[in-house]
């Protein structure tokens, strides 16, 4: 069974020596407003909705775009620090494995920059989304050096190729917290229509 978990606190780092691989994308950073936003924003240009054949297409646009404008928020900055601080004194490791593409080096630890996180302190594992992730940590990843190894990622087909294909591999589900979620949206609509 996978735990869920939203927040960092609640992964199990009381033995020593535990690699900790962690997802970016809605683990780390998040954009919690960006899907409501974008839909009614393309809901205004298309009154058919979904049935104009354009619909999912633009709404994709504008979804890409968002993200490269908008500035990401932490899912969970506290626990985070709070993890990091535990995987130091136990002589733990934290490193990040992503489906992101190896090209977008630059723009990754920049948004990492920016919640807050230096990203020259942990390994940036890129699938480059070639292969799931159990595949990915299979063939690349050593866990000689380690005790016991966790998995934390938000998208249950990645959850479940690592618990088929590396079974010693505790992992736990994000699901990142919305309490921001309502009045970050309304500030972002004030905003844009301002
Ligand atoms: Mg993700």
């Amino acid at each position: 069974m996978t735990t869920t978990i939203s927040s960092f606190t609640q992964l199990n780092l009381d033995k020593p020596r535990t690699l900790v691989l962690c997802d970016i994308d809605d683990t780390i950073l998040h954009f919690p407003e960006r899907d409501t936003f974008c839909k009614e924003i393309v809901d205004d240009f298309y009154p058919n909705g979904i049935h104009d054949n354009t619909y999912y297409a633009e709404l994709k646009k504008l979804k890409d775009m968002y993200i490269l404008i908008k500035e990401p928020k932490h899912t969970d900055y506290s626990g985070f620090v709070s993890m990091v601080n535990t995987l130091k004194s136990t002589n733990g490791q934290l490193m990040f494995l992503t489906a992101r593409h190896i090209d977008s080096d630059k723009w990754t630890r920049r948004q990492l920059r920016k919640l807050g996180i230096n990203p020259d302190e942990f390994y940036i594992h890129y699938t480059c989304a070639m292969m799931s992730k159990g595949d990915y940590i299979k063939q690349n990843i050593s866990f000689t050096n380690w005790a016991t190894t966790i998995f934390v990622d938000d998208f249950d087909p990645y959850i479940q190729s690592v618990r088929d294909i590396c079974p010693e591999i505790t992992c736990y589900k994000f699901q990142a917290k919305n309490e921001a979620y309502l009045t970050s949206l309304k500030k972002d609509y004030k905003l844009f229509y301002k």
